[in-house]
């Protein structure tokens, strides 16, 4: 998959025995190449996307994106019952217990329970974040809430607990969310739930 970026750049370029003086358009092509991912991101990352509040999507994306990625499992059959919503409060009003990652968190009621994802996003921080950042937090969550893993010391991994930092890119991302579903970052760690 290649993504090309096109500028076009205008300049004048005299040449002696021309009869007069010729714009001439160059155009220079940077390339970077996207590293594989069997589901794309285009939706979730359009800016025309009028839909950025659905946070449902990036659930749709995660279960498809493990689904392709691995094979399975459909998280989406083993999580029937989805609580994903937006918390109005400020971060100092949510209750003790919540992954201190001041944005979006996940419970106790989601990550031991198999059954069941809760997860909650901050509304007003989460506007403030780019469109990649809020995919990179929505997999931070359900890292938690389906995997059980513990926060990663890793700035590259997505459950590093600072999950909004502004430079990563979309390789970045891909990286990451299969190292995350290969259970393959370093300093793995996961939740314990009573019982196990
Ligand atoms: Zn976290």
């Amino acid at each position: 998959m290649k993504k090309f970026i096109i500028l076009t750049l205008f300049s004048f370029t005299v040449i002696a025995c021309s009869k007069s003086d010729e714009n001439q358009v160059e155009e220079v092509v940077e390339e970077f190449e996207q590293i594989f991912s069997c589901t794309s991101y285009d939706d979730l990352l359009d800016p025309q996307n009028t839909d950025q509040d659905n946070l449902m999507q990036y659930w749709t994306k995660f279960v498809d994106d493990v689904k392709c990625s691995r094979g399975g499992p459909d998280y989406s059959e083993r999580n029937p019952s989805l609580n994903i919503f937006f918390e109005y409060r400020s971060p100092a009003q949510i209750a003790a217990g919540v992954t201190p990652d001041h944005i979006a968190y996940s419970t106790f009621s989601g990550y031991c329970n198999d059954s069941r994802v809760n997860v909650g996003v901050l509304y007003t921080e989460w506007t403030e974040k780019n469109l990649l950042q809020r995919l990179w937090i929505m997999y931070h969550e359900f890292g938690h809430d389906v995997y059980k893993y513990e926060h990663s010391n890793d700035p590259a991994d997505i459950m590093y607990p600072a999950s909004t930092r502004s430079d990563i890119d979309l390789n970045d991302f891909i990286a990451a969310k299969d190292r995350m579903f290969k259970r393959s970052f370093t300093g793995i760690k996961y939740i314990s739930c009573p019982g196990e």
